[in-house]
């Protein structure tokens, strides 16, 4: 097995839609287990926008045609699921998903409270270990299986709490959203989940290419000795080797690699008077919504508080930062208050909601009052289950009650011909 080709992710909708016309489910099905397996690097597109789930699922049923029409149990229809799911947790938990669920192994208490430098700079000594973090640092994107394997590494060898791991990697991806990684990371922990996710050598040569296999090292052991590591508050030595690699820094404000045509200034009523504004910010890099008035202004915002609680790579900001100013006039980059404020003195107010947003949109609303911002719910693919579900199975029985296939789920119905209306 040869390693895969690093993605790429060009921050446009020809790039997005390129990888839309990848995606073949069959493949996906069969193998996406494996790091070359035929995933679809969607992921970054998804987190911030660019595509929603309506659209992918619409657009892999009109390619997939009558002739292999996808079932609702389908492996791809599941994962995307499985997005939806955790945004169901993050609806009904609230900040509550950054706290453990429910008990794990171990109390919070025996694991460390930050991610020890070996692991940052890739010199922990395990290849599988050290390839993933070296992945992570180029790539901004790391394999479903990958990721599992580093929480697994992080939380149960190296007793490290999984929020300080959680922080770590969501810092470093550019699709990284709240809640796929911290109850991901929450799962692999065990406190979202009834047991640890553990993996061996043996696992890596199965699924990964060569410089990922770690024969000799401390996960080259059975799974019994794993399960006694994760119960037993001892953490694995570090045996730090190689020169390692300098974790990228990361930032709270559009660092100085942000498009240089569009700096970012604090949010100014001067910019935006009397105009129809269509608000864009990292969650809504899509296109804008039908109702739209003709000549709006498009305006981009991040929010400061936002970035200080949860800071990005300079790679994340530029793939961000490179859209917003392709798509908005004016770049804005300020708090909550000052945003209302300004916003007080335009026409018209339009913007998609996100929950990584849900409190700065809501202080946008009440506080430009005049104005009246018309924020359109965030685009929803499986219908909506108003019961809390601990699990993903039964949030998807649930969710999926009222359809008989794939092409009954609600969210299809705002996409019937997916190809003439993607972007
Ligand atoms: C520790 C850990 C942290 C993670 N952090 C994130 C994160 O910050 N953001 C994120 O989008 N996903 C996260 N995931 C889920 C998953 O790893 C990524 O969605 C996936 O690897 C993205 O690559 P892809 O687009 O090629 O996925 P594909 O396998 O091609 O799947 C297609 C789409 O389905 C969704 N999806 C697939 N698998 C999952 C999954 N297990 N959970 C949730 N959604 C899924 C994604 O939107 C993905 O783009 C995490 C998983 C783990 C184990």
């Amino acid at each position: 097995m040869n390693s895969p080709p690093a993605p790429l992710f060009a921050p446009t909708p020809f790039a997005a839609q390129a990888r839309l016309a990848a995606v073949r489910p069959a493949d996906y099905a069969r193998t996406r287990n494996a790091l070359d397996g035929a995933v679809t690097h969607l992921s970054p597109y998804i987190t911030h926008g660019l595509l929603n789930l309506p659209q992918v699922l619409a657009h892999v049923l009109a390619s997939a045609g009558q002739q292999q029409p996808l079932d609702l149990q389908h492996k791809f229809v599941f994962e995307l699921g499985w997005r939806e799911y955790f945004r169901h947790v993050w609806l009904h938990r609230g900040d509550g998903i950054f706290d453990s669920l429910h008990a794990g192994v171990l109390p919070d208490e025996a694991y460390a409270q930050s991610v020890p430098e070996d692991i940052r700079q890739a010199r922990t000594g395990v290849p599988a270990i050290d390839t993933a973090v070296r992945t992570l640092y180029a790539t901004g994107t790391l394999h479903n299986h990958a990721r599992m394997w580093l929480a697994s590494y992080v939380v149960h060898l190296r007793k490290v709490h999984w929020s300080a791991g959680a922080a770590w990697l969501y810092a470093h991806l550019l699709d990284g959203d709240l809640a796929s990684n911290h109850l991901s990371w929450q799962w692999v922990a065990s406190t979202a989940s009834h047991k640890p996710y553990l993996f061996n050598a043996t696992n890596v040569a199965r699924y990964a290419p060569a410089e990922w296999h770690s024969p000799g090292s401390v996960i080259d052991t059975s799974y019994e000795a794993l399960d006694r590591i994760a119960r037993s508050s001892h953490a694995v030595a570090s045996i730090t080797r190689g020169e390692g690699v300098a974790e990228p820094s990361l930032h709270s404000a559009p660092p100085a690699g942000w498009p240089i045509n569009k700096p970012c200034t604090a949010p100014q009523a001067a910019d935006v008077v009397g105009r129809d504004v269509w608000l864009v910010h990292p969650w809504a890099l899509g296109a804008p919504p039908a109702s739209l008035p003709a000549g709006a202004l498009c305006v981009a915002m991040c929010w400061k508080s936002f970035h200080t609680a949860w800071p990005w790579s300079g790679a994340r900001w530029a793939f961000v930062g490179t859209r917003l100013a392709s798509m908005a006039q004016v770049c804005w980059y300020g708090d909550a208050g000052e945003l209302a404020q300004a916003l007080r003195h335009a026409r018209s107010v339009h913007t998609v909601a996100d929950p990584h947003l849900t409190a700065q949109l809501k202080a946008m609303v009440s506080g430009s009052a005049l104005s009246r911002p018309q924020v359109q719910a965030a685009p929803q693919l499986f219908a909506e289950v108003n019961t809390a579900c601990t699990s993903f199975s039964n949030w998807f029985k649930r969710s999926t009650r009222a359809s008989k296939t794939c092409a009954d789920l609600p969210g299809l119905a705002a996409y019937p011909n997916p190809q003439a209306q993607l972007f």
